[in-house]
């Protein structure tokens, strides 16, 4: 009988469905895996924005990731929202634990301009999160306040991913979409070189990329691709995803996983 490739996301709650969680598990779906999730936080949250974020205990992280892990088992980790400096060493704690490639989406702010890590917690992500990571996907913001580098044009890239890289993450997606032109990112591991480009879509309902897009590679990494393989088949994931992302309450709508 065949058992899909298995999938654990590691991060907070959208009650709106657009990102976190929910935009993990749809992710993986689509991608043919069986998505698991380990909850830290709970937003109240829609298009306009979040309403409010409740933590949960590190006790209660703890023992999520030990009941996937012990019984089921993962081929691959997503981490998302963590919210606060415990939670952010505690998943890495936890992180350390396993074989399976780990996915850091560093999350740092949403589109709304909310806070979703709080800034005490940057220190423990450089020193202890990037650490466990096969990958970082920092968007230019989160490369900003980990690094200090700002991203004007394609060329700062890679010197924003040797700084990312300087936090020990073996390979750094450096994701570009906030600059005008196409959506241009940056893989490496400080040797390679991959640089994935796609049109920009005139469609201002994106919440959830940068979610859907860790998950993606999550997915494919489980499915036995080599990073470079991963992270090309959730970029044309993502792009698809944007392409399709739809109207939803009176501000910004998700990100769609059935295109
Ligand atoms: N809410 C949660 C729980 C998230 O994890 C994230 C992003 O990681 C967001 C909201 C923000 O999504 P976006 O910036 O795509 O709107």
């Amino acid at each position: 009988m065949y058992t899909p490739p298995r999938v654990l996301t590691v991060a907070g709650s959208d009650s709106g469905g657009g990102a976190g969680i929910q935009a993990d598990l749809k992710t993986m779906l689509a991608l043919g895996t069986h998505g698991m999730s380990v909850l830290t936080a709970v937003t109240a949250q829609n298009s306009l924005g979040v309403q409010g974020a409740w933590d949960l205990p590190a006790e209660a992280v703890r023992a999520q990731f030990r009941s996937v892990v012990d019984d089921i088992g993962v081929q691959a980790v997503k981490t998302g929202m963590l919210s606060s400096p415990e939670l952010v060493e505690t998943v890495a704690a936890l992180l350390a634990e396993v074989t399976a490639p780990v996915v850091v989406d560093p999350v740092g702010v949403s589109k709304h301009g909310d806070a979703l890590l709080a800034a005490t917690a940057l220190d423990v992500v450089r020193t202890k999160l990037l650490p466990t990571a096969t990958v970082a996907t920092p968007n230019l913001d989160e490369v900003a306040q980990l690094t200090g580098v700002q991203v004007h044009e394609e060329a700062d890239m890679r010197r924003a991913a040797a700084a990312v890289l300087e936090f020990g993450p073996r390979w750094a997606l450096i994701k570009g979409g906030h600059l005008s032109g196409d959506a241009v990112d940056l893989l490496t591991d400080g040797e390679q070189e991959h640089w994935l480009r796609a049109p920009r879509h005139d469609n201002r309902h994106t919440h959830g990329t940068g979610c859907t897009l860790a998950s993606a590679i999550a997915a494919r990494l489980a499915h036995g691709d080599t990073v470079p393989e991963a992270v090309a088949a959730a970029k044309e994931y993502v792009t698809g995803a944007i392409e399709a992302g739809f109207r939803l309450g009176e501000g910004i709508g998700p990100v769609d996983h059935g295109w």
